[in-house]
């Protein structure tokens, strides 16, 4: 791509073409590059200090529960994938092998891993013996490849940076209980972090993981009403273990098979972290993980200028103090006109402006990224009413998603109202359906939409499946996804 059509001067409105306005607005803020490889992309200093934030909180909650975190290598052996039947079939269109190392074509081939179960484990079968051993909790922060045949930026792309979390228990019930303590924490993750409101629920088996029993997932819904499978919790049963032989001796002296789990978020959740709060100005970032918190900026004539500036440089380090990550721009060469739309557009939640004025007042301009309300507060509240207003500011950013994601979700009997309800609107339906394949892949095909999950909680059951209008098994959150 040339330099100049990597420049973006205007960003497309949302309602005009949202695609564009997801790729205007993650260039003009400068979160990444194309590389020269298909479907990989640059993460930029302002996108993975993104990801470093997201990584800090959940692996502070990963260690609460109890988990540590370890490094497999990259490189699979061909002979590990066949050992699991669904999971070279579910994997092998999207594995890259390399067959040749050092000038020499290599005796096995090896794959660039997709996701590590494979090689977690062949080492665990070596790790564990004894219920003593159990359970045991690992988390890896690793990057995976997946040759994807549609890429997106952030929200789908051939290598991304992810968490792989691998448990292996003593029995069902306890590794039940793990896949859905990690289901919950991404869930709680999400809404309490990122301010996304998700869908907490199971896949059906043609939407689950490749070698699992179950998967779970939280769903989240972009602003265009499509759909993004945001984190995924998976019950592998004794599937892996009696591939690889993970047994260990019980109370009984006996041998037993491990229960095994994983669970997974990845970089997609800064594409949707984008495309949910996101606006046509630009970025919208929640503060809990957005970078910079706060943006100051001095205003005010050439003559009063030094004391201005004195003064931000006090209440900077005021709040920095008290943990609060913010900036000044005082870049005598830039109006204060120009700045304003700049860290609007890069979704700097909260501006502090002060002049000449405020100076003489005792005061000091809060501005709300999202809302835009101006609060005026006086210089000695200064960090408490900033913390106040990034409080709010998380919570109205989770309101309004969550008021979207409502807005946009509807509640269909039959195939033809969701075709219809998708033709007219957006969004998400719930429909019934009978748990046929069928059914399900005639959704798929009449409407391009998928079952995103069975929610644990829906708003109302249905009773009939909406293909074929026989007596309905699940109730089931339908929508297209990216
Ligand atoms: P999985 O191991 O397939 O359950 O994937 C775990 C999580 O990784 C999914 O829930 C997605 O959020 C994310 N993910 C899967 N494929 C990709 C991809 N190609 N790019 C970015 N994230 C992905």
């Amino acid at each position: 791509m040339s330099k100049e059509k990597q420049f973006v001067k205007e960003i497309t409105p949302q309602g005009e073409d949202f695609s564009r306005w997801y790729i205007d607005v993650i260039k003009k803020a400068d979160l990444m590059s194309y590389s020269p490889v298909r479907g990989c992309i640059v993460f930029k200093p302002d996108s993975y200090e993104i990801w470093e934030n997201i990584q800090r909180e959940l692996d502070g909650r990963f260690k609460e529960t109890g988990h540590r975190n370890a490094y497999f290598p990259m490189f699979i052996p061909e002979s590990f994938f066949q050992k699991e039947k669904d999971h070279i079939e579910g994997f092998n269109p999207e594995l890259p092998w390399v067959t040749e190392a050092g000038g020499e074509k290599l005796e096995e081939r090896l794959a660039i891993r997709p996701t590590s179960e494979t090689m977690v484990g062949h080492m665990y079968a070596e790790w564990i013996n004894s219920y003593r051993d159990l359970p045991l909790l690992i988390n890896q922060w690793a990057n995976v490849v997946r040759w994807e045949k549609r890429t997106q930026p952030f929200l789908r792309t051939s290598e991304f940076l992810w968490q792989e979390g691998h448990t292996a228990h003593e029995d069902e019930a306890d590794a039940r209980r793990e896949t859905m303590q990690m289901l919950d924490i991404y869930k709680d993750f999400a809404e309490n972090f990122l301010a996304i409101p998700v869908i907490i629920g199971q896949k059906t088996p043609s939407e689950k993981f490749a070698g699992a029993v179950d998967t779970y997932s939280i769903e989240a819904m972009m602003k265009d009403g499509k759909a993004v499978q945001a984190g995924t919790s998976h019950y592998l049963g004794t599937n892996f273990a009696v591939a690889f032989d993970i047994k260990y001796l019980d109370r009984e002296n006996q041998h037993q098979f491990c229960h095994t789990t994983s669970w997974g978020v990845s970089t997609r959740l800064i594409g949707a972290l984008i495309m949910v709060h996101g606006d046509d100005r630009g970025l919208a970032l929640p503060p809990k993980v957005a970078p910079t918190q706060v943006i100051m900026i001095p205003i005010g004539p050439p003559k009063t200028r030094d004391q201005v500036v004195g003064r931000v440089d006090e209440l900077f380090k005021e709040l920095k103090q008290a943990g609060v990550r913010v900036k000044v721009d005082d870049r005598p060469d830039q109006s204060p006109g120009w700045k304003f739309n700049e860290y609007e557009m890069r979704g700097i939640p909260v501006r502090v402006e002060l002049g000449p004025r405020d100076m003489e007042n005792g005061q000091v301009v809060l501005v709300s990224r999202i809302s835009g309300e101006k609060r005026i507060v006086k210089q000695e509240n200064f960090v408490e009413e900033v913390k106040n207003m990034l409080a709010e500011i998380h919570q109205q950013m989770y309101d309004r998603a969550k008021q979207f994601r409502d807005d946009n979700f509807s509640s269909v009997d039959t195939l033809d109202e969701f075709k219809a309800f998708l033709e007219q609107k957006r969004g998400f339906a719930l429909a019934g359906w009978c748990s046929s394949e069928a059914c399900e892949a005639q959704v798929k095909e009449e409407t391009g939409a998928t079952s995103r999950n069975i929610p644990f909680d829906p708003v109302e059951h249905k009773s009939t499946c909406l293909v074929c209008g026989e007596a309905s098994k699940h109730t089931v959150v339908f929508g297209r996804a990216y």
